[in-house]
C-alpha cells in the first residue's frame, strides 16, 4: 500500500499529516516512510527464499544511519563504495561479512579498512587495482577475496549518466579482457576468486537487459571453469527501476525470478550463490521532499513557484532533467496555472519541475514525490544552504534521524588567514 496518501484533504505519510511535520521540523525536510522500505526491502526478501542469495543494499542512494539500520536488522548485506560507506555501515550496525565494496577508484587508505574491518568481496575494476589489493593484502598478512566487476556491453535503455555497462563507460573490466584479469587474480598470491559482477545501470525498466547481462557473465563463467577457474558468487548489482511518473517497471519479484529461471536453465546454474546489490528500488519510492513556496513570480508568458528546496537539495532535476511528480500536501480550490518549480539557488538550472499544472499560492506546501534515493545523498552546500533536516515515519511516530545542518557547521572547517 502506498505510504503517501491523502486523507481528510492532507497527504499524509503513513498515520501523519505532512503538514504538521513541516511546522515541527521546519522546510525544506526529507520525510521517508520506514513501511514503504520495509515492504520494498521484504518483497525482495521474499521472492528469495529458498534460493541462495544474498541481497545488498547500496548505500549510495540514501546512505542515512537510520536506513542503514533499519535494513540490518532485516538482515540486509550492504553495497558499499568508499571508506565513509564502510564506516557508515559499521556505525550502523551492518557486517563487514554481508558487504561488499564497489566503485572505480579504491584509494589504498580504503583498501586496507576493509581488508581489517573483513569485508565480503572486493568488486574489482581493474587490473591495476588487483595488483593494488594483492600488494596490500599481503602486507597485512590476508588474503583479499575478489570479484572482477566485468562490463557486459550491456545498453540498459537508460539516461546516459546512469547508463554503466556499455564498452565505453569507465566502469568495469572489457568482456573481452575478462579471462585474462581472471588468470592474473588467481596467479595472486592474496588473492582469494570468489566471483564475478556486472551493473549496467540505473532506473532499469524492463528485465531484457538484465538477462542479457546475466547470459554475457553466464558466458565468463562457463569460460573461466573450463579454464579451472571456479566461483562462488554471481553478483547481477542493482538497477531496478521505480515509477516517477508513467513508468512501468518488472515488479522486484519477477525480476528475481526471471533470473533463478535463467539459471535453472543453466548446467551449473543453481551452484552459484547470487548476489544484488539495490538501491532506487529499494528506497526511492519511500521518501519525498518537502518544501515550502515562498514566492509566486510571473516572467513573460512563465509562471514561477519559488520555493525553500533548491538543486542543492535534489540535484536529480539539474543533473539528468530527472521527473518528480509535485503534490499539493494540502491542495485548495483556485485557478490552475502552469508552474516552473524553482529554487533560491543563483543558477539557471535551479529547477525542480517545470509545467506542473497546480493552483498555489505564497506559503502552500508541496512534496516531491519519489525522492527517496538520489535525494539527500546528493544534496550540497552550495549557497552556502544547511543541508535539510531527515525525518523517518513509523506508524504515527517521527523520529529525527538528521537535524537540519546550523549554519555555523557550514564553515566551522574553515580557517582565515594568519593575522598581519
Ligand atoms: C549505484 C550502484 C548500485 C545501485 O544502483 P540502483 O540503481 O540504485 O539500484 C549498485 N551497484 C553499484 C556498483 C552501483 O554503482
Amino acid at each position: 500500500m502506498n505510504a503517501f496518501q491523502y486523507r481528510d484533504g492532507r497527504m499524509h505519510v503513513e498515520d501523519l499529516p505532512l503538514d504538521t511535520l513541516a511546522e515541527r521540523f521546519g522546510t525544506p525536510c526529507y520525510v521517508y516512510s520506514k513501511r514503504a522500505i520495509l515492504e520494498a526491502w521484504r518483497e525482495f526478501h521474499d521472492a528469495a527464499a529458498g534460493h541462495p542469495v544474498l541481497i545488498c543494499y547500496a548505500l549510495k542512494a540514501n546512505s542515512n544511519l537510520a536506513v542503514i539500520d533499519l535494513l540490518a536488522r532485516e538482515g540486509a548485506g550492504f553495497d558499499i563504495v568508499s571508506a565513509g560507506e564502510l564506516r557508515r555501515v559499521l556505525a550502523a550496525g551492518g557486517k563487514p561479512s554481508r558487504t561488499v565494496f564497489s566503485g572505480v577508484g579504491k584509494s589504498a587508505d580504503e583498501i586496507r579498512e576493509a581488508l581489517i574491518a573483513g569485508v565480503r568481496c572486493f568488486n574489482v575494476e581493474s587490473q591495476a587495482e588487483l595488483e593494488r589489493i594483492n600488494q596490500l593484502a599481503g602486507e597485512l598478512g590476508r588474503r583479499a577475496p575478489v570479484s572482477l566487476r566485468v562490463n557486459p556491453d550491456v545498453d540498459a535503455g537508460t539516461h546516459p549518466y546512469i547508463s554503466t555497462g556499455l564498452r565505453e563507460n569507465k566502469f568495469g573490466i572489457a568482456h573481452e579482457d575478462a579471462i585474462g584479469a581472471y588468470q592474473r587474480a588467481a596467479s595472486l598470491p592474496h588473492l582469494e576468486v570468489v566471483g564475478i559482477d556486472c551493473h549496467i545501470g540505473s532506473q532499469i525498466t524492463s528485465l531484457a537487459p538484465f538477462i542479457a547481462a546475466l547470459d554475457k557473465v553466464l558466458e565468463l563463467v562457463d569460460a573461466l571453469h573450463a579454464r579451472g577457474i571456479v566461483l562462488r558468487h554471481i553478483d547481477l548489482g542493482g538497477g531496478l527501476g521505480i515509477r516517477y511518473a508513467d513508468e512501468e517497471p518488472p515488479s522486484r519479484a519477477s525480476l528475481l525470478e526471471a533470473v533463478f529461471k535463467r539459471l535453472a536453465a543453466h548446467p551449473r546454474g543453481q551452484r552459484y550463490e547470487l548476489m544484488f546489490e539495490f538501491g532506487r528500488s529499494i528506497v526511492g519510492n519511500a521518501g519525498v521532499l518537502l518544501t515550502r513556496v515562498e514566492y509566486l513570480k510571473r516572467n513573460g508568458e512563465r509562471h514561477f513557484a519559488i520555493v525553500d528546496a533548491g538543486m542543492n537539495d535534489l540535484m536529480r532535476p539539474a543533473l539528468y532533467e530527472a521527473h518528480h511528480e509535485v503534490r499539493a500536501v494540502v491542495p485548495h480550490e483556485g485557478p490552475t496555472q502552469a508552474f516552473d518549480i524553482v529554487g533560491p539557488v543563483c543558477e539557471s538550472g535551479d529547477w525542480l519541475a517545470r509545467d506542473r499544472r497546480l493552483a498555489l499560492k505564497q506559503g502552500d506546501l508541496l512534496a516531491l514525490m519519489s525522492a527517496g534515493a538520489y535525494g539527500m545523498a546528493m544534496s550540497s552546500n552550495y549557497n552556502t544552504r544547511g543541508r535539510a533536516a531527515e525525518v523517518m515515519v513509523d506508524g504515527d511516530q517521527a523520529h529525527l534521524i538528521r537535524e537540519r545542518e546550523s549554519l555555523e557547521s557550514l564553515f566551522a572547517l574553515e580557517h582565515r588567514l594568519p593575522a598581519g
